[in-house]
């Protein structure tokens, strides 16, 4: 990469250092640089971030797929975690030092939707590192409000893999398809990091969990994990499996963020009156539905972006004894392209975080 920085922070006043691109040409036009220190409002904390997660979203964001327009130059990454470098003059419950995560939604802060734990709803909702500078620094600014305490016994790359995948699972099973005790549950893609979230959040409720993967080393790492019951979805069609091992009951939910490629077969994989997930399109977003398989079977459909923040306050009680983050790697500042290079490649199993 180029035009490396070397140097402490106090060395250099108020600059930082950062990872930025300045097009929209994917994750090759990463680049490192000198920015500003942010400036903090009244209501802001200033976070020395430690580390941070990768998201597909930061690739299609990067890539210029995503339909919102893009700061450039621009400071990217949507997960981060790290200390409390300085408090604004209105924040009383947070202090310099204090090790922290930062949530990754952004809203208002004001309207209804806010103030009765749906922030995610809110009409000005966004993340993080999208249409503003994100974690991809030595420093970012965060509302006061986006930051939670780290819970002890957790190392900042673990920290740093937890908001957008834990939000956007607990909000999926728990929050919007209601999952019940024992419920049978399929999760597509189980080495990504939702899938890994997923898996854990849907054997807190005792579910039989089945998964997916494309490979069979990741299908040992699955049953690590708990799931119950693992496809590899290139050797063998998921929905039928999914018969074979359900003795043809099916399932009560299913999370399915791949789109076009399995959305209709996850739609057959359903009970009467079964639940499914969306919260991605990673194969592609326009699929063609069967309205009469959808009424007929009495099936809902839960579109989700992410979560409210009163999932963080659910979940991150539960770490580190009940939940964990699985990280695959850890890359180096410096190393960033390659980090996306091995989130492209498929061959990883959790997340994937860059040092800073
Ligand atoms: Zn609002």
């Amino acid at each position: 990469m180029e035009g490396e920085v070397r140097g402490s922070i106090e060395a250099r006043g108020s600059a930082m250092k950062a990872l930025y691109y300045d097009e929209l040409k994917g994750h090759k036009g990463i680049k490192i640089g000198e920015f500003p220190v942010p400036e903090i409002a009244d209501n802001d904390v200033l976070v020395r971030v430690k580390a941070f997660s990768l998201n597909h979203l930061d690739v299609w964001v990067m890539g210029g797929t995503y339909p919102v327009q893009v700061p450039l130059p621009h400071i990217f990454g949507s997960d981060a975690s790290g200390i409390v470098e300085k408090t604004g003059k209105n924040i009383r419950h947070i202090k310099t030092g204090d090790p922290v995560i930062v949530f990754p939604g952004l809203s208002c802060g004001q309207c209804e939707r806010c103030m009765s734990s749906h922030d995610n709803l809110c009409k000005d909702f966004s993340i993080i590192g999208i249409k503003n500078n994100g974690a991809s620094a030595e420093y970012m600014k965060v509302p006061a409000s986006n930051i939670f305490i780290k819970p002890e016994g957790l190392s900042f790359e673990e920290a740093a893999g937890i908001g957008v995948t834990y939000t956007t699972s607990w909000n999926s099973l728990v929050l919007r398809a209601g999952i019940r005790q024992g419920d049978t549950v399929l999760i597509h893609a189980a080495g990504s990091g939702v899938g890994t979230a997923l898996i854990q959040v849907a054997k807190l409720y005792n579910a039989a969990v089945i998964t997916t993967v494309g490979d069979d080393w990741k299908a040992r790492k699955a049953k690590e994990l708990g799931a119950d019951f693992v496809i590899n979805h290139q050797k063998e069609d998921f929905a039928e499996a999914v018969k074979r091992i359900t003795n043809g009951e099916l399932t009560d939910i299913v999370v399915d963020h791949v789109g076009l490629a399995t959305f209709n077969k996850s739609l057959s994989c359903l009970k009467k009156g079964g639940r499914l997930v969306s919260f991605g399109a990673t194969s592609g977003d326009e699929v063609p539905l069967s309205l009469r398989y959808i009424f007929g079977k009495n099936i809902t459909v839960h579109g989700v972006y992410v979560g409210p923040k009163s999932a963080v306050h659910e979940y991150l009680k539960l770490f580190p004894a009940r939940l964990k983050t699985v990280v695959d790697s850890v890359f180096d500042f410096s190393d960033a392209q390659k980090a996306y290079e091995k989130l492209l490649s498929r061959q990883f199993f959790g997340k994937i975080v860059v040092k800073i």
